[in-house]
């Protein structure tokens, strides 16, 4: 959540004006006959019809966006009738209950087979997993298992005064890793970009590593460029770093996103439990695995990954199952929604879906890079999704004009600045999802190809105020 603050004077002032309301809205109270809208910042002093509050509250979501022309965006925005009909069915439903709704825990449980399944577990007896509401707090939860386990290890030097676990990454990591790290008290080391290089480089990873390091996080794809990151290269410098040193560092893979890709469409390509330094897996169900927001995974290889004092075993809700997670109540809508995507699409359908996302991405990339004014980083070959930035001989305009000009035509595709060691690079990133077709990406080419002349006719880049002229969404 954004941090909000009670905004009281600006409350005293919109109560004092006198706002109204549309007659026809007042109609439910033909007595009193409401005339004036109710107060936005304290609680209304009696209550409203319904219908009332409703058209109320409706007519001021218009100002929301249309999320299908969100470009900057992971989180799916589509899904079909049947699987908002089993949403609205399950919304009473909370998935912790598990004594109440044993169908839905059980649903839960067939998902994390799935899972393990697809990800290659060795041995999916062994294999524990849950859902959570995201990736952010599955990493949480994998990160507490990589601290603990390494606590564990190091009994006689932790906790001490002098003594601080580290997390070695990419710059590039995702923002819930910062967290992470901030909440749970763990040095973050990170491996900084250089030159084209725009995530992890395994053999740098590897040299921050020491006895303090609880995990490396490698990152299937980077929410900078879409690109993967190299898992398997990862786990061979750290076997070399373990023959060199001793040092055994385990490896989380954070999947968010393309640990719902790369199963269907690099089938050989090795990133998950097949590589035996893989430990934990999370993915976003919310992203490409199809599922309205409020829902992720995370995975152990073993038991023995998962430190059995992390998890929680409570009775009063009936029954004693074991639960790890940082929420107790939590919709259990999303999760049933997952299933009915796994029983739905199955891997041929999951693999359709994708590919036709990533053809999207890789057809309006190919596009975009032969227009002459941009230089593409990434291509939509491994997420679909890509960055690009200006070409060099490009002065009258930067990423930040597109941004802004895109905007005018209801286009919502985000210009930031790189981190370390590549701050001086901004790009522009466009994430596809199922439910942008190859119409939607024409009509983002017509309206680009439309602002361009605009654009190289400015005298010189327009946007001052960098910081507010977009948002990074990761
Ligand atoms: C989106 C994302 C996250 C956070 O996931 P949520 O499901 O939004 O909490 C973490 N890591 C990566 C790589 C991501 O792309």
């Amino acid at each position: 959540m954004p941090l909000h603050r009670g905004d009281v004077a600006k409350d005293g002032a919109s109560d004092r004006r006198t706002r109204r309301v549309n007659p026809f809205y007042g109609e439910a109270n033909p007595v009193s006959g409401m005339t004036e809208a109710p107060p936005t910042h304290r609680l209304p002093d009696a209550p409203l019809a319904p219908s009332t509050a409703y058209q109320l509250v409706h007519d001021e979501l218009m100002l929301d966006g249309n999320a299908r022309l969100n470009l900057a965006t992971f989180v799916t925005t589509w899904m079909e009738p049947q699987a908002d009909v089993l949403l609205s069915e399950c919304r009473d439903k909370n998935m912790i209950d598990k004594d109440e709704y044993p169908q839905t825990a059980e649903l839960e449980r067939r998902c994390v087979a799935m899972l393990a399944d697809l990800w290659h577990a060795p041995d999916p007896g062994t294999v524990v997993g849950c859902s959570t509401t995201g990736s952010s707090e599955a990493c949480m939860l994998a990160g507490m298992a990589l601290k603990r386990r390494w606590a564990r290890r190091n009994p006689d030097r932790y906790p001490a005064k002098d003594v601080r676990p580290n997390l070695v990454m990419g710059v590039n990591v995702q923002v819930c890793w910062d967290k992470f790290c901030t909440f749970w008290e763990v040095e973050s080391r990170q491996v900084p970009m250089e030159g084209d290089r725009f995530h992890l480089d395994p053999g740098a990873a590897a040299e921050l590593c020491d006895e303090n390091t609880i995990g490396v996080v490698g990152i299937m794809g980077s929410t900078f460029d879409g690109s993967y990151e190299p898992v398997g290269e990862l786990c061979a410098a750290l076997d070399r770093l373990q023959e060199r040193t001793g040092l055994d560092v385990p490896v989380h893979v954070d999947g968010a996103s393309g640990a719902m890709i790369a199963p269907f469409l690099d089938e050989d390509l090795v990133w998950d439990f097949r590589l035996p330094r893989v430990v934990s897996i999370n993915t976003s169900g919310h992203k490409y695995g199809l599922v309205y927001p409020g829902v992720g995974w995370a995975l152990w290889r073993s038991t023995a990954e998962l430190p059995d004092d992390l998890v929680f075993r409570v009775n009063y809700l009936g029954g004693e199952m074991p639960t790890f997670a940082l929420n107790f109540s939590r919709p259990g809508a999303q999760v049933v929604a997952q299933y009915y995507t796994f029983l739905r699409l199955g891997r041929e359908g999951f693999r359709a879906v994708q590919q036709t996302t990533r053809d999207v991405a890789r057809g309006l990339a190919d596009r975009i890079g032969s227009m002459g004014d941009f230089r593409l980083l990434t291509r939509g070959d491994e997420l679909p999704v890509f960055a690009f930035t200006t070409a060099p001989d490009v002065t009258a305009y930067d990423v930040f004009d597109v941004s802004r000009r895109l905007r005018e035509h209801g286009w919502l595709v985000p210009a930031y600045t790189f981190p370390a060691n590549r701050e001086d690079l901004s790009v522009l990133r466009v994430v596809c999802r199922n439910g942008f077709s190859s119409d939607l990406a024409e009509l983002l080419l017509e309206d680009l190809g439309r602002l361009l002349p605009e654009l190289r006719r400015q005298p010189h880049p327009l946007i001052r105020d960098r910081e507010a002229a977009t948002g990074f969404h990761h």
